[in-house]
């Protein structure tokens, strides 16, 4: 088959009645469901608002069974598909509809409250698709139901040639080190994950002495839920892509929440969980963890910020009978690029793994040189999966890709096996009178006290070091640890220099982004105000 979205979609039809998505209460959706309704949507998209090859057509939605139709819908006409991020405001939306020139939104009812004040703003926009709303429509906008009423009932997809190396998505980068860059991504580039996957999936299972049949074989269709944004590479191309492939049932969560998620794996058979580090630390540490059957879930699996070693260990205590894994990616290498799955990563618990096989890697010090196993240098990859640039954006593509390099803006190391271990973001590390201190070596010394629930160290301005180490916990509802006892914890662990001078506590989670990234620059600043 052709590594296309519109493949994809077209073969998953013969799963027939096998069910594709459980979306909180509502009734489960087939495959073969799905697929009438984004072939519906496809034609309406063409017919109504002659969406053509190329064109940006936009969905700003939270988790939705709609977000996955308007997905496949849109990148099986040949559109560049727009997925934008939920969680922004009326005026960032606005920004990246402008950014992309997008011809077609499908929004929800909340997206298009929050982009009221813009829509006169747009001037590419014809059509404008509005689902899960109250009912009050801007005069421009059409219904979602209504409009798929309107389509023929056995519509077939429109007939568009699609290249393996089309562009088929924007997605915005999480904003974490700056402003969100568009990355372009492929076909290709997209359908390199299942790849990726299943590769390193039969070679774990190699290794824990399955024959090469058994290895190769797909696994029985599971169950996986989703709690993850869809608009972002991890919630598209690892879940969304991926299980539709395998032929797998999603249960896609609406927004996160622990308890509910785990009353969801238990009532849906889920057998395979993941989600960001975040995520995985509140399954375990729910209070109704042992109120639920979750004894048919065999995989665990995290990634997209860094995780405590810490994390592995608790995986392996509470879901016992499954394998665990962690993932490394950008939305630059359209999700997964290295992975670190079951006894590799009880062997290796503070590594991301390898990189996976269509991707090659070098560990690049300051002068550009390749560093040995051991050197901290910054990651680059290159590979089918990684992008060929930012939308529009030259100067930025330019800072960041060399000859097809990313240049991932991660600190790295390498070790003899190949084993990759992410040191820290090149923007985050402290220097503190002119020692290195990385932020993630020391969260992970704090993670690693039993009372504390969630970390984030960062530097703070210093008169005559420059930089000073401090930090901000979300410690455990029961515990009563004191900054005094934290700091000697880390003092045990690390050297001197890389001890926190002060510590704010919180009982309330740390702020992060829906991709589960602490947000550094409010951790800063509510740390360095309680400082002075
Ligand atoms: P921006 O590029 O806009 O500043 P961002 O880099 O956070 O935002 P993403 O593409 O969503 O945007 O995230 C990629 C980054 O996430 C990686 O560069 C790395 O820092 C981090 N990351 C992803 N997976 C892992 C992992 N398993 N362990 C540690 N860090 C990870
Ligand atoms: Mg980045």
């Amino acid at each position: 088959a052709r590594p296309d979205l519109r493949t994809i979609l077209v073969e998953s039809r013969a799963f027939g009645d096998r069910p594709y998505l459980v979306f909180e209460d509502e009734p489960p959706i087939s495959y073969g469901e799905q697929y009438r309704r984004a072939a519906r949507l496809a034609e309406r998209l063409v017919s109504r608002f002659a969406v053509a090859k190329g064109d940006r057509v936009a969905i700003a939605m939270r988790n939705w069974p709609e977000w996955i139709t308007a997905f496949w819908a849109a990148a099986a006409t040949g559109a560049i598909v727009v997925p934008l991020n939920a969680w922004w405001t009326g005026e960032e939306l606005h920004y990246g509809l402008e950014n992309a020139e997008v011809s077609v939104l499908i929004a929800d009812g909340e997206r298009l409250a929050s982009l009221q004040p813009y829509l006169d703003d747009l001037p590419a926009l014809r059509g404008l698709v509005a689902t899960r709303h109250d009912g009050t429509l801007p005069p421009k906008a059409v219904d979602w139901q209504a409009l798929l009423d309107t389509a023929p009932a056995d519509a077939e997809l429109p007939d568009v040639a699609i290249a393996p190396d089309d562009p088929a998505t924007i997605f915005y980068t999480s904003g974490t080190t700056g402003r969100p860059k568009g990355a372009l991504g492929t076909h290709r580039n997209i359908c390199t994950n299942p790849v990726s996957v299943a590769f390193t999936r039969a070679r774990a299972a190699l290794r824990r002495g399955l024959s090469a049949e058994d290895a190769v074989r797909p696994s029985p269709p599971g169950a996986s839920i989703v709690p993850v944004p869809l608009f972002h590479v991890t919630g598209c191309h690892s879940a969304l892509v991926t299980n539709t492939l395998a032929g797998n049932k999603m249960v896609l969560m609406h927004r996160w929440n622990a308890e509910r998620a785990l009353a969801l794996v238990d009532r849906e058979g889920v057998t395979a969980i993941s989600g960001v580090p975040a995520m995985i630390w509140q399954l375990i540490e729910s209070p109704d963890f042992s109120r639920y059957d979750l004894s048919k879930v065999v995989s665990v699996g995290y990634g997209g910020a860094p995780a405590a070693p810490e994390l592995l260990q608790q995986c392996r205590k509470y879901f016992p009978q499954a394998l665990v894994r962690n993932g490394y990616g950008m939305t630059e290498t359209s999700s997964v690029a290295a992975m670190n799955w079951a006894d590799d990563f009880v062997a290796h618990p503070d590594s991301v793994g390898a990189p996976v096989a269509v991707c090659d890697y070098r560990i690049v010090g300051a002068d550009g040189q390749d560093l040995g196993p051991g050197e901290i240098g910054e990651l680059w990859m290159k590979g089918p999966n990684v992008i060929a640039g930012y939308w529009r954006n030259p100067e930025a593509t330019a800072q960041a890709i060399t000859e097809g390099w990313i240049h991932s803006g991660d600190l790295a190391r390498k070790d003899e096996d190949d084993f990759v271990y992410i040191v820290d973001r090149a923007k985050d590390m402290v220097i503190r009178g002119g020692e290195n201190v990385y932020c993630v070596e020391v969260e992970d010394a704090l993670y690693s006290h039993p009372g504390v629930m969630d970390a984030a160290v960062v530097g703070i301005p210093h008169r005559v070091l420059g930089e000073e180490v401090a930090a901000m916990v979300q410690v455990k509802r029961e515990s009563r640890v004191s900054e005094a006892e934290l700091q000697a914890w880390v003092r045990e662990r690390l050297a001197g220099f890389k001890v926190p001078v002060s510590i704010v506590f919180d009982h309330e989670p740390l702020p992060r982004n829906a991709n589960g990234k602490i947000l550094k620059a409010e951790v800063r600043a509510i740390v360095q105000a309680a400082a002075t």
